[in-house]
């Protein structure tokens, strides 16, 4: 209690963190983001770079700072306490040009509900186009929608938003439990369908330890998930590890349910051990 220590962790960056871990050395893991021209923005990009991350394309705003947040254990549960109204990654999307530098010829774009959820209405759009120009030349698009209603101005805009984006991506990775409690379905089969039939080629459905329910060009399977190998002592990070295995297997040209195999069995062990980005769990 009251000691507090510092470390650098997000939704997405989680996923990136796990990929370039997982990847062959000659894929490149490119974050792009925005930060400040502070001291904690540099030990930000610092670890990012310390890790293999590919920084380039990180945008430095004068003046501005990177977003906080505090976590609070209490009976084992976690919960966050968010300072990110000003983050310099709100004004990630401002601009064209750093979009399309990133995006060029890359094999894959990925990004969540919450990298939309911070983005102003006119930024998200430059994002939109910047991401179907790309998606037109070749990158494949995949996207969790990782629902977060704090940080959405209301929940007719995350539908809409989140719809629109799905619709406009190669893969969806939803989580059954965001899906129901904001779009209502009753099944991880529904909320495939509902991806599947609004445009998404393939779909997956996370559901914690149940199966994953996908769909793929009107197909719906059920996959059993690998069990974890000990006690969970922290599901943080679960669905962005298993997105970061299951994309890392596609990549490569395996089958659905080989990808399907390796993300859950990444994410067996991530929430085997403490925190957001478990070292452990890389064979
Ligand atoms: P999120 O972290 O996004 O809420 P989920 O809780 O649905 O995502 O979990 C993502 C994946 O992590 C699941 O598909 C499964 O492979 C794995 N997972 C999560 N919780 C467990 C668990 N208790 N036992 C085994 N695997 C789990």
């Amino acid at each position: 209690p009251d000691t507090y220590r510092a470390g650098f962790a997000g939704d997405t960056f989680n996923t990136a963190w796990y990929l370039r871990r997982i990847l062959p050395a000659q894929n490149t893991v490119s974050y792009l983001t925005a930060v400040g021209t502070d001291a904690m923005s540099q030990q930000m990009l610092n670890f990012m770079a310390g890790e293999g991350l590919d920084t380039a394309h990180v945008q430095r705003l004068q003046g501005r700072n990177v977003g906080l947040y505090l976590i609070q254990l209490a009976q084992g549960e976690r919960s966050f306490a968010y300072w990110r109204s000003t983050s310099a990654a709100r004004s990630l999307a401002d601009d064209a040009a750093p979009l399309e530098a990133a995006l060029a010829g890359a094999d894959l774009a990925y990004l969540s509900g919450i990298t939309l959820a911070i983005l102003p209405e006119e930024s998200r759009a430059r994002l939109f186009v910047a991401l179907a120009r790309a998606r037109d030349a070749g990158t494949k698009i995949a996207f969790d929608p990782n629902i977060r209603p704090a940080l959405w101005p209301d929940a007719a805009t995350l539908r809409q938003v989140i719809t629109q984006m799905a619709s406009g991506a190669d893969i969806v990775l939803p989580s059954f439990d965001d899906e129901a409690t904001h779009f209502g379905d009753a099944s991880p089969a529904d909320t495939a369908r509902r991806y599947g039939t609004s445009g998404t080629p393939l779909v997956i459905v996370k559901n914690g330890p149940k199966p994953v329910v996908t769909w793929h060009e009107g197909r719906l399977d059920t996959h059993p998930v690998a069990a974890p190998t000990v006690q969970v002592v922290d599901t943080t990070a679960a669905g962005d590890s298993f997105n970061a295995g299951f994309l890392a297997r596609m990549l490569a040209g395996d089958a659905i349910n080989d990808s399907v195999l390796a993300g859950s069995a990444l994410a067996a062990r991530v929430i085997a051990g403490p925190g957001a980005l478990v070292r452990t769990a890389i064979l």
